[in-house]
């Protein structure tokens, strides 16, 4: 037997059932088997009594005897149901599928012990296709039985727990011959592992539950091991293999505007993160970093900063947010900030007047326009540069790796790219999915921010929360309301949000409120946009469109109608919209009296935190990582054991060891890496195209 044998070949499987075993479960080879762990384990010791069943659907183990055997016609079908009897109680076993010969081998009267899955219906529980025992419990037996997943369709056709506990006992035996070591002996001694041959047995049939949770976690490091290793070796390659400009300079730009215009000190984040950037940059290879901070922990100021250092090595920049009110707003912020300086710093969007346009081209040409701020417009191919040396990409998750691809293609060395993202994703998923980025984390929010106030409120608070609301009215303040869209709800959410207008527009008739949705004219927003930040109108009625990037600054009060209805991440980011301004902002979460668990929890912990990461974390335990990510990437998280949300310790510790191995050892070239190095070649390399280890 070898690892590639195919099943059918395997004592007890045989041609037929390897062919039923691979369409439902997708096992082929012994390997395959090995890796088909248990799902989890029953205690032989344990026994229940029939009067103590109180779950559907549980494995359970009884000890009693079958009484009574019938077959019962029920139209064209048969089944075999029996009694089952304890001193506790009665239940039926139902076979739906059986031979003569094993109903007569039914053991009457006997003392056995059955074992499966109770089922619960109108009270009552039964148990269909029991396995059947007779023997007595030895105690020397290993107590924990595994548990394999399964399905009815194999049950039924008798490829039952029985027959995979057999299957892989036999399998087991031959671990010697199949399993070899993968890890060095520094790795072995240093984390304590059990050696391979000793993890498998324990998964499949553990001594006790202390050597399950050794062989749980061996796997689950090597998981996360391997992978890391891909990635890393992919950044290393990355790193000796691709241009890029370097930028040793720190001249007069920065300085000058460091010493003369910064209008506030740098957190000490935000000097951290300049510094991570600039390490990068002074090397002759392209920069891939990934800039993350909560929304208002000053992202912007870093971009500036970075982009004077392009500067000050004769390069140019730009900048690209996903759409245009964003991309305006961060051409009026930077514009604010140079003022006084001479940098020459221009906006290109899809309305950007054809004169306008004529002059950025012209410019970019000859290379007098150093910043360019804009849209996905910069990417038209009309937009060539003299020199480009850094983009920024703002609100990354919009843009798709071809566009990032577009923007490299504009210079014959890449710019240096910095992507920044103001939805904070937890930790370990950046680890792992981004681990071919450089991640730099603005974990500090400018001194003398009021964090924002957030409270829950229900129907029957209404008139108070309107009540809120006009007092900060009149202390001079402005107030949002916003209202959820939904794609597959979308005609009774645009009703909502009128009904809601006029609602609001009657209650507020002393003030001027304004509306903002999709489904109006890019000049009719403009104008609501406008009355707004000016203060002309107090009140803006929205539905999430204003989620990204809407900047009023006077506006202190966020109420979030229907919040029950709002994503973590998404609410979170509305209530970025406040709290910009010097004064005391707050968010007001209306939802229904009847919250599910989930929204419970949602609502909840917006209104105990302002902190993006801490949501984020929360927000992969309740929707998991590939939601969070999004369909299309859910597949880079596909782990077989490694959960990130309960294993980040051990990612953390792989990711450590990983980079301590490559650091002393990049080619894996040592003899004692010799044995990561063929494991990964044989298993992971094609996994992430990582193609350059030979
Ligand atoms: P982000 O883009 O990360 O959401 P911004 O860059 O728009 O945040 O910054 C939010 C606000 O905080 C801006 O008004 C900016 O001028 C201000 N700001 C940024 N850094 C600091 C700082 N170190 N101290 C005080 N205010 C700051
Ligand atoms: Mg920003």
């Amino acid at each position: 037997m070898t690892l590639e044998t195919s099943i059918e070949y395997v004592k007890g499987i045989g041609p037929e059932r390897a062919k039923l075993i691979k369409n439902v479960l997708g096992i082929s080879t012994v390997e395959d088997f090995l890796n088909f762990f248990p799902i989890r384990y029953l205690d032989k010791n344990k026994v229940y009594k029939i009067s103590q069943l109180k779950q559907n659907n549980l494995d359970v183990q009884l000890k009693g005897k079958i009484t009574q055997v019938q077959e019962i016609q029920t139209g064209k079908t048969k089944r075999l149901s029996a009694k089952f009897n304890d001193d506790t109680g009665t239940m039926d076993l139902v076979w739906f599928q059986y031979s003569k010969w094993m109903k007569e081998q039914l053991p009457i009267n006997r003392e056995i012990y059955i074992f499966g899955k109770v089922n619960l219906f109108n009270n009552q529980f039964s148990m269909p296709h029991p396995e059947i025992e007779i023997e007595e419990k030895k105690e020397s037996d290993n107590r924990l039985r595994p548990i394999y997943p399964s399905s009815e369709k194999l049950t039924k056709r008798g490829l039952n727990q029985k027959f995979f506990q057999g299957i892989l006992r036999n399998i087991c035996k031959e671990i010697p011959n199949l399993i070899q070591e993968n890890l060095p002996e520094y790795i072995m001694k240093s984390f304590k592992f059990l050696s391979r041959q000793n993890t498998y047995l324990n998964i499949h049939f553990p001594k006790n539950m202390e050597y399950f949770e050794k062989a749980d976690h061996r796997l689950k490091f090597e998981e996360s091991f391997f992978f890391q290793l891909g990635y890393g070796l992919k950044k290393l390659h990355h790193k000796t293999q691709s241009f890029g400009n370097p930028f040793p300079i720190v001249g007069d730009y920065f300085t000058g505007f460091y010493k003369n215009h910064l209008p506030f000190e740098l957190t000490n984040a935000q000097k951290r993160v300049l510094k991570e950037i600039r390490q990068d940059m002074k090397k002759p290879v392209q920069m891939n970093r990934l800039l993350q901070g909560d929304v208002g922990s000053g992202k912007t100021m870093v971009a500036l900063l970075t982009m004077l250092i392009a500067m000050d090595n004769g390069f140019q920049s730009c900048m690209m947010a996903p759409t245009e009110i964003l991309a305006q707003q961060h051409y009026n912020g930077i514009k604010d900030l140079l003022k006084g300086t001479e940098v020459n710093v221009r906006l290109l969007t899809g309305s950007t007047k054809v004169s306008e346009r004529k002059v950025i081209h012209e410019e970019l040409e000859n290379g007098t326009l150093s910043i360019l701020v804009g849209t996905h417009a910069v990417l038209e191919d009309k937009v060539r540069f003299k020199k480009l040396g850094l983009a920024i990409i703002d609100e990354q998750h919009r843009f798709g790796v071809a566009q990032r691809a577009k923007l490299w293609a504009k210079n014959k060395i890449p710019p240096h790219i910095l992507i920044m993202t103001a939805t904070p994703i937890p930790r370990t998923l950046a680890m792992s999915f981004y681990s071919d980025l450089d991640v730099s984390v603005i974990d500090e929010m400018p001194v003398g921010r009021k964090p924002i106030i957030t409270a829950h409120r229900r129907e029957k608070d209404r008139v108070f929360v309107y009540n809120f609301c006009r007092d900060e009215i009149k202390k001079g303040r402005q107030v949002y309301f916003v209202y959820p869209l939904i794609e597959e709800s979308e005609t009774l959410d645009y009703k909502n949000l009128m009904e809601g207008f006029d609602h609001i527009v009657q209650s507020f008739s002393e003030y001027s409120v304004t509306m903002l949705h999709g489904r109006m004219k890019p000049d009719e927003k403009d104008t609501a946009m406008n009355d707004f930040a000016s203060g002309k109108s107090e009140i803006m009625v929205a539905t999430t469109v204003i989620e990204v990037g809407v900047n009023v600054p006077n506006a202190s009060v966020m109420v979030i109608e229907s919040a029950e209805r709002f994503g973590l991440s998404q609410l979170h980011q509305l209530r970025g919209r406040v709290g910009r301004g010097a004064e005391q902002s707050y968010c007001i979460l209306m939802t229904s009296d009847k919250l599910s668990t989930e929204s419970r929890t949602r609502i909840k912990t917006m209104t105990e935190t302002n902190d993006g990461f801490k949501i984020s974390e929360v927000d992969m335990q309740l929707r998991g990582p590939g939601d969070i990510l999004g369909t299309q990437q859910s597949g880079v998280v596909d782990f077989k054991r490694l959960d990130l949300v309960k294993d980040s310790a051990i990612i953390k510790i792989t990711k450590k060891s990983v980079e301590k191995i490559l650091e002393a050892d990049p080619l894996l070239a040592r003899p004692d890496n010799q044995i990561i190095k063929n494991y990964y070649l044989k298993y992971y390399k094609g996994k992430n195209k990582w193609s350059k280890i030979s």
